[in-house]
């Protein structure tokens, strides 16, 4: 695969999700550089040591500057197979958008994709990794690319669910599903100023076992679809694919990251 960026400079804004403000951002293309994220003259590249704070999103820090909510980028950034771009932020955080990575995609798409001279070699598996426990983990062996996801949760519009996939379809499969979360949480959110610009655009919302978006669900089973999109996300940090079977358990961005952080180390 050779290494990718977009063809011309592209300006999205957006309200945040925690701090309701606008957003601005703006994805220019780079050559080699992989992402990189800038604020206020500080670059910050998406990579797993720069990785600060995975409690409720992933977010890239160094010295006194936070850029929250990269993962969704990058998970569109991954769809498209985009190694090398520089984004530009007015804020701390990303715009939430729609709680998917499909307006990303198609923004991107509409800058057009560069391919560059250089090639991005695969990161290949050749030991397992294992992180957090059966309760709640990652595994990693060698084999060809695969996630096979699942989540267990009590309400019974999510129950358990699986999603496995292939590499194939992003876009259609993966890009559109939506993060997701419970009333009760966005109102503690909000108790302490988060969350601030949540709400039925930007998520699907649970209020018990019923949702409360009218337009309803995109897939049966967005809920795991989101979590496959966080981890080709969070993963994708490591600046290249990585080819191994992944097996995620309920599993979440700390882990995402922490799974990234030991295969990078696997391969120093
Ligand atoms: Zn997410």
């Amino acid at each position: 695969m050779r290494r990718r960026t977009i063809q011309s400079p592209i300006r999205i804004g957006g309200i945040g999700l925690h701090r309701g403000e606008y957003i601005t951002l703006t994805i220019k293309p780079s050559k080699e550089g992989g992402i990189m994220f800038v604020k206020g003259g500080t670059k910050i590249p998406a990579s797993p040591e720069y990785v600060i704070d995975t409690t409720l999103n992933t977010t890239l820090g160094y010295k006194d500057v936070r850029i929250s909510t990269i993962e969704h980028l990058m998970s569109a950034f991954y769809g498209l197979g985009i190694t090398d771009c520089e984004v530009e932020i007015d804020s701390d955080e990303l715009p939430s958008l729609d709680g998917s990575a499909l307006f990303f995609v198609r923004q991107l798409e509409s800058s057009g994709i560069k391919e560059l001279d250089q090639e991005v070699c695969p990161i290949v598996i050749d030991s397992p990794i294992i992180v957090g426990n059966p309760q709640s983990g990652i595994e990693i062996y060698p084999g060809p690319f695969c996630i096979r996801y699942r989540i267990e949760f009590p309400e019974a519009i999510i129950g358990s669910q699986e999603f496995v996939f292939t590499g194939n379809n992003y876009i259609e499969d993966i890009a559109p599903a939506r993060t997701f979360g419970k009333l009760e949480d966005v109102e503690k959110m909000r108790s302490l100023g988060l969350a601030m610009g949540g709400g039925l655009h930007n998520a699907v919302l649970l209020n018990g076992e019923d949702l409360i978006n009218p337009e309803g669900l995109r897939y049966k089973d967005e809920f795991v679809r989101h979590k496959v999109l966080d981890i080709l996300g969070d993963l994708w940090t490591l600046g290249a694919p990585v080819q191994g079977e992944i097996r995620a358990y309920k599993a979440n961005h700390r882990l995402h990251i922490e799974l990234a952080k030991k295969i990078k180390e696997s391969k120093q």
